[in-house]
């Protein structure tokens, strides 16, 4: 089964992607996570895209798509994934889907978690002060939750019109917003 967790910057993602990864051996698939170990490398890919992460911007959907078609054809697309941070474009969405579709497979469901966009920017601020993640400053936020309504959000939508998408609510706890997401999985396995 594969899934996608949708949102905004700082909705939670990484961390119910983490979750997923421990309670049911999925694999996550973040490309920024991706990107940041390839900043951290030195490469020249690293070096490429430091100014554009650093500034909030997205990377060019080509590096993305070529990371994640790395990864599946290196890993086999006979697991289960979670992509998170990924696609936050329509092209990056259709690369997948031809992808999936190359080898046999799908992704099932898009879990997109709501959440209220002043307390998102309440915490990033906390995360910034806690953690210093250079693009969690104030202004490479903006440009990341900018980025986010203009490219991203399109996508809902996309997946809307195929019946994969599916909501819960990112402003309640850890552990209930896991458990959300565990009852739309079990739903699919059904
Ligand atoms: P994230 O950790 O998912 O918030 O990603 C951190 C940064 O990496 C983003 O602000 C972008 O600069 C870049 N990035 C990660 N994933 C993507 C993607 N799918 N498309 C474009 N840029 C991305």
């Amino acid at each position: 089964m594969n899934v996608i967790l949708f949102g905004p910057p700082a909705a939670g993602k990484g961390t119910q992607a983490r979750l997923l990864v421990e309670k049911h051996g999925m694999r996550q698939l973040s490309t920024g996570d991706m990107l940041r170990a390839a900043r951290a490398s030195g490469s020249e890919l690293g070096q490429k895209v430091a100014g554009i992460m650093d500034r909030g911007d997205l990377v060019s959907d080509e590096i993305v798509i070529a990371l994640i078609e790395e990864k599946i054809e290196t890993c086999g697309a006979d697991k289960s994934y979670i992509f998170d941070g990924f696609p936050r474009t329509v092209a990056q969405a259709e690369a997948l889907d031809a992808l999936m579709d190359k080898h046999a497979t799908r992704v099932d469901a898009v879990v997109r978690l709501e959440v209220d966009e002043e307390k998102v920017i309440a915490r990033i601020g906390k995360r910034f002060s806690e953690e210093g993640r250079a693009d969690d400053n104030p202004e490479s936020f903006k440009v990341r939750l900018d980025r986010y309504f203009a490219d991203t959000a399109p996508l809902l939508p996309y997946y809307e019109g195929q019946e994969r998408l599916h909501k819960v609510d990112g402003m309640k706890t850890i552990e209930e917003v896991a458990a959300q997401i565990d009852e739309v999985l079990s739903g699919l396995e059904g």
